[in-house]
This record gives C-alpha cells, structure tokens and sequence, in this order.
C-alpha cells in the first residue's frame, strides 16, 4: 500500500509522514531529501542550477548517482540522507539548499531519473511517501492521497522552529515566510510534474490542528480503505 502525501512547504509533510509511518509499520520516504540531495552535489560541483547550460551536468548527476537512507540507532525511520555514501544529512537542510532545490526540480529528465527510485522503493514495502507529485504523478493509483496544506504563517513559524532545533542559521520568520512563498511559487508553475492536488486526494488543513489530530485523521483512512 502506498500512502502518499502532498503539500506546500511547511505544511508538517514530514512530521506527519513519519508518524502515520511509525504507527502503522510502513517505510518512509521523503522524496525531497532526494531532489535536496542533488542540489548539494550540482552546487559542489560548482553548477549553477538556474543556470540552463548546467543543465545537463545536473540530469548525469540525478541518473548516476546512488542517493540512499540512513538510521541512527534507536530510531525507528531512517534520519540520514547519503549521496554516493557521503553524508549529507545537515547540508541539504540549509538556506542555501532551499535557495537552488527547485530549480533542480525542476528540470523534467532529474524528475525521471528520480520518480523511477521512487516507484521502485515504494514497489518493496508499504509506504509513506511525501512530496509535491506523489499522487499526481509517482503514485497516481496510490490508495490513500493526502494533500496537506496550512496558512503561509503557519507555514514559516513550523519551519523557524524547526532550523531553531536543527541548528540552522536562518530563523527569522519574515524571511522564512519570503522564501516559501518564492519556492511555492516555483513548484507550482512549473511545466512537469507540478505542485498539485490530485483529483481524489483529500485536503487537510492543519493549521489549527495538532499532530496527533492528523494523524489520526489519516489513520482513519487508512482503515476505511482496509475494509
Ligand atoms: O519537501 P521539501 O521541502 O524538502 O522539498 C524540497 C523541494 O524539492 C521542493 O521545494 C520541490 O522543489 C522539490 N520536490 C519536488 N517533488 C517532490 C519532492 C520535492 O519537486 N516529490
């Protein structure tokens, strides 16, 4: 079974994705660590990822390279993002990462090469997995699509207290809010594969809902899809 969850950045995706995972034993798959993870090699590489002629040093970067998961002990989900066996956990986690990620994502033959890790992942085991085309696009006979959505503010105060814990230098909320809305932007204009509910998704507005209520809420349909 694969449950597959949608949303705008900062709309608690992973948190949720992570719980309804753990509570119902599937695998977790966060298919943003993976486009965050070729922004860090394309960057380091020294490409320019708004740059058009980088374009296609970036697409070799997305087919050859082996990005996989990582546990620390005692956890239950994987917590580190390797690319080529070289942890990048805390790096594509940055500013700079979010600055570059969609226009990465952006281009059609990276969302090939990386849709297919995807569904191959997703064929092993039941899965949670969480982006911006899951349902529409990876998934689209997913048998649970939700798409998560709060208000911008809500949004940017999730992710200010979020880089607090991580130890990520920017948590001024205004800035933050500035920057979700410029990637919001993006991921939803973009030609291939963009930011969309699909037509049999169910919405879920969790700004003024705790944690525990969404996951429950999911839980529930979960169930309801079970019997
Ligand atoms: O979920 P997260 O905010 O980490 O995703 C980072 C970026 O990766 C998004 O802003 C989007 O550009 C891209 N992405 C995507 N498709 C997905 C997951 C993420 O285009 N399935």
């Amino acid at each position: 079974m694969i449950i597959a969850i949608d949303g705008p950045a900062g709309s608690g995706k992973s948190t949720i994705a992570k719980l309804t995972a753990v509570r119902l034993g599937f695998a977790y798959l966060d298919t943003g660590a993976m486009y965050r993870a070729i922004t860090i090699r394309a960057l380091e590489d020294g490409l320019d990822p708004e740059d058009t002629q980088a374009a296609w040093a970036i697409v070799e970067i997305a087919q050859a390279a082996l990005i996989s998961f990582g546990y620390t002990e005692g956890e239950a989900l994987p917590t580190q993002v390797f690319i080529d066996g070289r942890d990048v956990t805390f790096e594509i986690r940055t500013p700079l990462a979010d600055r570059y990620v969609s226009a990465v994502s952006a281009l059609p033959a990276v969302r090939a090469a990386l849709s297919k890790q995807q569904r191959r992942l997703g064929a092993e085991r039941d899965t949670v997995m969480e982006g911006r085309d899951i349902g529409t696009v990876v998934f689209p006979h997913a048998e649970l699509k939700v798409f998560l959505t709060a208000s911008p503010q809500e949004r940017a105060r999730r992710r200010a207290q979020q880089n607090v814990k991580r130890g990520v230098d920017q948590t001024d909320e205004a800035v933050i809010l500035a920057e979700i809305m410029r990637r919001d932007a993006y991921d939803s204009s973009r030609e291939v594969a963009p930011l969309a509910m699909a037509s049999d998704a169910i919405l879920l507005d969790t700004t003024e809902l705790t944690i525990d209520e969404v996951v429950d809420r999911i839980a529930v349909l979960v169930n309801e899809k079970r019997t």
